[in-house]
């Protein structure tokens, strides 16, 4: 039998920015579980309101203030305590998702692992390690092959490892897409995503409009 899973973003910045906005709305979405699955764990007998995405260690004026289309999400427990703090949580059964970590993921790990912890930043080319902040909880690293990803991505990743059980080797990827931002302007994400069978990457809905208008706005020169 396939042990539930949760899936924990540790926040590691001050703010929101719009961009993680629309990456925790797609992990928000993407692990609400199925509504006809059979319900052990909730209190009102809603397979949707059992938590599936923690998002921890909010600061107080973003947990206060958290965006509306978050707080929709039923299986979004948004918390301003630490991972390590979760109800239920024990350190052998959690995962840190770490582009640093020796193994990378495998699908049986989703028989020893029912918590995966991700970075909730954004990512930085080139990439500043930040994940390092999540190694002093001391659990078990797994990294998702060598090339960064967006934290959306990684969590689909994993998704698709250890719950739909393909090997890493065999999801499909296309890195560094080029994303058309006007009629003469490309810009390259300097980030590995999940290919659709069109060979577009996956991205969250709104995104590709995000980057244009941060482009517009220089932001994209920063990164
Ligand atoms: N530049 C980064 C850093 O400073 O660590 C990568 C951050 S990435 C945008 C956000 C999170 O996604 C990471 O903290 C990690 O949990 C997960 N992640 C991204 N790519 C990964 C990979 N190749 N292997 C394992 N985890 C990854």
């Amino acid at each position: 039998m396939t042990i539930p899973k949760h899936y924990v973003v540790e926040h590691l910045d001050v703010e929101l920015e719009g961009w993680s906005k629309l990456e925790y709305l797609t992990i928000a979405t993407e692990t609400r579980p199925p509504s006809s699955v059979s319900t052990t764990n909730t209190s009102n007998g809603n397979n949707n309101d059992r938590p599936t995405f923690h998002l921890t260690s909010l600061p107080r004026e973003l947990f206060e203030n958290l965006p509306e289309e978050l707080k929709a999400h039923n299986n979004l427990d948004a918390t301003m305590e630490e991972v390590n703090k979760l109800d239920g949580l024990k350190a052998e059964e959690v995962c840190l998702l770490d582009p640093r970590a020796e193994k990378d993921m495998c699908p049986e790990d989703g028989e020893v692992f029912k918590w995966f912890v991700f970075g909730g930043i954004l990512g930085d080319d080139p990439p500043r390690d930040r994940t390092a902040e999540l190694r002093k909880y001391g659990f078990t690293g797994r990294r998702l092959g060598p090339v960064q990803m967006t934290t959306d991505t990684a969590v689909r990743v994993t998704r698709l490892v250890v719950e739909e059980k393909i090997p890493l080797d065999k999801v499909p990827f296309v890195d560094f897409p080029e994303l058309k931002i006007s009629k003469n302007e490309t810009t390259e994400m300097p980030f590995r995503y999940v290919k659709r069978d069109d060979g577009t990457p996956i991205m969250p809905e709104g995104m590709v409009e995000l980057i244009k208008e941060d482009s517009n706005k220089g932001f994209l020169d920063m990164m």
